[in-house]
């Protein structure tokens, strides 16, 4: 009870206090003009990441930044307490990369989530990220293409040969999209990047369609370990 009359207050306080005029990182108060809605302090503290593409795993894979403390802090905050509206900034960060990078795409198709985990949550992180990232590049996000099969277990404190069997075969193609992804060029798309085992179970998912396979599969993490 306590917890949801905490939730109630901050989303009356969100109402109060648009968060476009707040650091979405620490809360300093900022003008409207700044990037992502991020103060100078924090801009200058993320640690951006503007290397090119690395081919793994017969994918491409692309990171924004370097998972750091005010990474994490974007990240905890969207999740766990609950400030949808840092997807929006995640989203913009992810769609600079994308043209610096010079990086072209068709379809974007979020990380799943288990769905009864997905409904505790009542959202599912990567997919209202991809909502704004569709937004700002104008190409269709395909939430709920791919699908969790099973619970997994958090990833947090695995190691990678655990990670690796945690989500392996654990995620499929939705009957919807069975036939949609030929010749598609599809941007993966998660929060978080540490062995890549999650992105791995998915890219072969994503190649288990009848209707024939992806152009290519690009995955793009926000923040990377
Ligand atoms: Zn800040």
């Amino acid at each position: 009870m306590k917890e949801r009359l905490t939730r109630l207050a901050e989303a009356a306080l969100d109402l109060l206090y648009p968060p476009a005029l707040y650091c979405s990182c620490c809360g300093n108060l900022i003008d409207e003009s700044r990037a992502y809605h991020l103060c100078d302090h924090c801009i200058a503290h993320f640690r951006w990441d503007g290397e090119e593409p690395r081919e793994v795993d017969g994918m491409k894979m692309l990171r924004c930044t370097q998972y750091g403390l005010y990474e994490r802090t974007l990240i905890f905050d969207l999740k766990y307490n609950g400030k949808k509206y840092l997807a929006r900034d995640i989203g913009e960060i992810m769609a600079d990369r994308l043209a610096l990078a010079e990086l072209d795409f068709d379809v974007i198709v979020p990380v799943p989530m288990y769905e009864r985990k997905e409904r505790e949550r009542g959202f599912n992180q990567a997919a209202l990220i991809g909502k704004y990232l569709g937004k700002r590049t104008g190409k269709p996000c395909w939430d709920h293409c791919l699908v969790r099969t099973e619970a997994t277990r958090p990833m947090r404190g695995l190691s990678p040969t655990e990670r690796e069997e945690n989500v392996k075969g654990k995620f499929a193609l939705s009957e919807k999209y069975d036939t949609m992804l030929e010749g598609k060029r599809v941007l993966l798309i998660d929060d978080f990047y540490t062995t890549g085992s999650t992105a791995r179970a998915c890219h072969e998912a994503l190649l288990s369609g009848t209707g024939g396979a992806p152009a290519s599969v690009t995955f793009l993490a926000f923040a990377a370990k």
